[in-house]
């Protein structure tokens, strides 16, 4: 069994992302540009842009967050959004997720010139990727293929069983695995599956993706299946300085000694999001999926 280390895999990312940075700015190119947007004071939304900032200065692009009062409203935001749109020194930016209830998550995706959609949300890149043809991935799925790609893991003709229906994860991941070059029979299941503990015992490859923790235990895994816990729960712990701890959606004690690889919660899936986000920025400052501006 070999558990899969998201913290190299994303090292060595960075790494090349940096040396790329390097070659651009060497050539008088400016460094690309992310814009984050965080609207109020969500706990979780504050730590996750802290992250993707940190990520910027390591790999050497030029980072910039917009912080929203919670009580801006949708007008307001759509008015940054078509100044942003509108910016040549912006290559990229997201939208922290979620957003306050009052403003429609929905309406402020598709206000995003889909060219600058880094976190791949966007309809048209949603519409691009299922047709396979060049577009920003959503940065989960994509964190996911790379896993699969750095530690040469087969997907032909596997039968892969994802595990959770959203727009950001399940869904896309389950496309992306059915499309040629990963070709994997794929199965996705959501709440209303029947069976459900049936079919993910028949997966070669299992993508647990419902937020419900510790959900996949050993009765549900295959003996030599691939497992990827893309799940993140905060449970109270009396054993960390927080107060708290991270379980994903996998028993991993359980599950792992049948596993021929399994992803760790943290450390797994988790690193993998930011690189991919930080990829599409990349690519977004060369211009490499719409053309350059
Ligand atoms: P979501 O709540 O939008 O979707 C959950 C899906 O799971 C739904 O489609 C639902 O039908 C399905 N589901 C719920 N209960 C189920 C059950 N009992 N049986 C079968 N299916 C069930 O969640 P999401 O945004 O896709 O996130 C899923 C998990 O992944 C969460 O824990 C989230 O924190 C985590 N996540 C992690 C990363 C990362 O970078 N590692 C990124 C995004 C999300």
């Amino acid at each position: 069994m070999t558990i899969i280390d998201g913290k190299e895999v994303a090292a060595a990312a960075r790494r090349e992302i940096s040396a790329e940075v390097r070659k651009m700015t060497d050539s008088g190119a400016p460094a690309p540009h992310l814009v984050a947007i965080l609207v109020g004071s969500d706990g979780a939304s504050q730590t996750y842009v802290g992250h993707k900032e940190k990520c910027c200065h390591e790999v050497g692009f030029r980072s910039t967050v917009m912080r929203l009062p919670q009580e801006t409203t949708q007008a307001e935001l759509l008015e940054k959004i078509a100044a942003l749109n509108a910016d040549v020194n912006v290559d990229g930016f997201i939208v922290q997720l979620p957003l306050p209830p009052h403003i429609s998550e929905q309406k402020i995706i598709e206000a995003i010139d889909q060219r600058k959609d880094v976190d791949g949300f966007h309809p048209v890149n949603t519409g691009r990727m299922i047709s396979g043809l060049p577009s920003y991935l959503p940065a989960t799925p994509d964190g996911i293929l790379s896993l699969l790609k750095y530690y040469q893991i087969d997907t032909a003709g596997k039968h892969c069983v994802v595990i959770g229906r959203s727009n950001i994860v399940g869904r896309p991941i389950a496309n992306l695995l059915s499309q040629k070059g990963w070709d994997c029979t794929v199965t996705l299941c959501h709440s209303r599956t029947a069976n459900l503990k049936e079919v993910v015992a028949s997966g070669d490859i299992v993508i647990a993706a419902l937020g419900r923790a510790e959900f996949v235990t050993a009765d549900m895994v295959k003996e030599g299946a691939v497992v990827i816990d893309v799940g993140i729960t905060r449970v109270p712990s009396d054993k960390t300085k927080s107060g708290w701890k991270l379980l994903g959606d996998v028993k991993f004690d359980e599950v792992a000694p049948k596993c021929s690889y399994i992803t760790p919660v943290p450390g797994g899936v988790g690193p993998m999001t930011i690189i991919s986000l930080m990829q599409n920025t990349l690519r977004a400052a060369r211009g490499e999926v719409y053309g350059k501006r």
